[in-house]
């Protein structure tokens, strides 16, 4: 039988969360952002940081999944980020 080599700890996803979960927390201060919009449309929306840094979906404020959670880009905050918003906000299809 032979001896499993050593192997690299994964990363522990638990631990990632938490730190994803600290950093989206840590993102939760409400700015006024001029987002310019991919149709040519802008507004100046009140934005958690994480929503204006592209972590958050801009109208539910979702965290980015799969399916109806996926994100499609929703514009561009000028200098600044991408913003995005889920499918099921963006009214799409998956
Ligand atoms: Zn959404």
């Amino acid at each position: 039988m032979s001896v499993e080599p050593g192997r690299i700890q994964a990363p522990d996803g638990t631990f990632k969360r938490l730190l994803w979960a600290q950093m989206i927390a840590s993102k939760q201060t409400v700015s006024t952002y001029t987002v310019v919009f991919i149709d040519g449309d802008s507004a100046d929306l009140e934005l958690t940081e994480a929503q204006a840094e592209g972590f958050e979906c801009l109208t539910c404020k979702a965290e980015c999944g799969t399916g109806l959670g996926a994100f499609q880009p929703a514009g561009r905050i000028n200098g600044f980020s991408s913003v995005f918003r889920c499918v099921a906000c963006s009214g799409g299809d998956v």
